[in-house]
């Protein structure tokens, strides 16, 4: 469910034309939609009625200060990875109580910064990690709250890069070894344990892996109970997935329902942190054609956009559906192309055999659908281009939320040498 539509035969967000704003912000940019981050929000959120939950917007999936406030206006707490993110989240009015540290590895000046925030958890992802922030709390005369972060051995069934609870994975702390580190923990003057966490990787379209992995959880938390190990947080994770290409994930209610099932007896406060769910189709990605070129054994549309701006379809082979913006000519008499941008790779390529209008035109525009999660915040600089302007709709209403910095402005990032003049 989104607010991008066809109004009066050309591409919408919510009350605003696409055709327009590119004439103002010039392509490519990224267009996020209020209404469809507010509806996924509230329909997420809904699905723990009743349980004692916070849900934390897991700010990487799409960390713009304007799309972090839409959420927490909303109530939303924030499951960042870095300082860096959860900088973001307490300028844009997130209390650090609602807010939760996770990732693999946290420098000590990280571990600092939170520490000083005063924020809700650091989810520990290893034996030295726990060490070490036993070492920088205890040196700064504080306690550290803290969540393990639980590698279950369970396989996400989801693109290999984005699954992280499988035994090979470098994430958490292996389950079979779980009761043995809360232990030590438990002895460390620097830390307090609250919690227990996971997270299994992204794009989950089945609820079984979850499933395995909060039952395994469950058990955990009641095998520590025996122990005098009383865990109060029980943080979920995120990674229930969207549809990129008619897949059927679960609805956030059967999603709900399965927490319920599982862990709803413990009698613990649940954490949840969504990312893609949220954000993933509340954007896309508009691109101008720049060149039709019709080559020996395919047509190929070029786009104004590339893998610098959006690259997920070559780091993941995600699947983007792309349609055009105009649409007369969509059904009527259909091509089947190449959709690639314009850099020097041969794996700029957004997607292959597309179906897109026979007539489509250099000129015109398209939109890369589902580009809201793991879009923006994933772009660079690659090739010397700008940075895409990310632009914000409520109803008929827009804000451009980053503007395009000057290729001037990046260029003068870097400095060269007195030695070189
Ligand atoms: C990436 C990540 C999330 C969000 O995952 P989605 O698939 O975007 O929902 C949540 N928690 C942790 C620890 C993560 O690393």
């Amino acid at each position: 469910m989104n607010h991008f539509e066809y109004i009066d035969g050309v591409l919408s967000a919510e009350g605003v034309s696409i055709p327009e704003l590119a004439e103002k912000v010039g392509t490519p940019f990224y267009c996020y939609s209020t209404a469809t981050l507010e509806r996924h929000y509230k329909v997420y959120a809904g699905a723990f009625d009743g349980l004692d939950a916070t849900v934390c917007y897991a700010l990487k999936a799409n960390s713009n200060q304007a799309v972090i406030k839409t959420l927490a206006k909303l109530g939303a707490g924030a499951d960042v990875v870095s300082v860096g993110e959860m900088r973001r989240a307490l300028q844009a009015g997130i209390a650090p109580s609602k807010i939760i540290f996770s990732g693999v590895g946290k420098a000590d000046a990280e571990m600092r910064e939170a520490l000083d925030a005063d924020i809700a958890q650091i989810n520990v992802e290893s034996i030295p990690e726990l060490v070490e922030l036993n070492r920088v709390a205890l040196d700064m005369g504080k306690k550290a709250r803290i969540a393990l972060r639980i590698n279950p051995h369970v396989d996400a069934k989801t693109h290999e890069k984005i699954a992280t609870g499988k035994a090979e994975n470098k994430f958490g702390i292996d389950w079979t070894r779980a009761i043995e580190v809360y232990r030590d923990a438990a002895q460390m003057d620097g830390i307090e344990i609250t919690g227990i966490a996971m997270h299994i990787g992204s794009q989950l379209t089945d609820l079984t892996p979850f499933r395995e992995a909060f039952t395994r959880l469950a058990g955990l938390v009641e095998e520590l109970r025996t122990h005098g190990i009383e865990v109060k947080n029980l943080d979920l994770g995120g990674g229930l997935g969207i549809a990129y290409q008619g897949e059927t994930p679960p609805l956030p209610a059967a999603y709900g329902q399965m927490v319920r099932e599982t862990v709803g007896h413990l009698g613990c406060h649940i954490t949840l942190e969504p990312g893609r769910l949220i954000v993933g189709n509340a954007g896309i990605l508009v691109s101008r054609v720049m060149y039709i070129k019709d080559g020996e054994a395919k047509r190929f549309v070029i786009l104004d956009a590339a893998m610098n701006d959006l690259i997920r379809p070559t780091l993941y082979n995600a699947y983007h559906e792309i349609i055009a913006v105009d649409e007369a000519g969509v059904d009527d008499k259909m091509a089947t192309v190449d959709v690639v941008g314009p850099v020097c790779e041969t794996g700029d390529t957004f997607g292959k055999d597309r179906k897109l209008p026979d007539n489509l035109q250099p000129g015109d525009l398209v939109a890369i659908c589902s580009a809201g999660a793991y879009g923006a915040v994933m772009s660079s600089t690659y090739n010397t281009r700008a940075l895409t302007p990310e632009v914000l709709v409520s109803g008929d209403k827009f804000a451009i939320i980053r503007e395009r910095p000057s290729i001037d402005d990046l260029i003068a990032l870097d400095k060269v040498p007195g030695w070189l003049d």
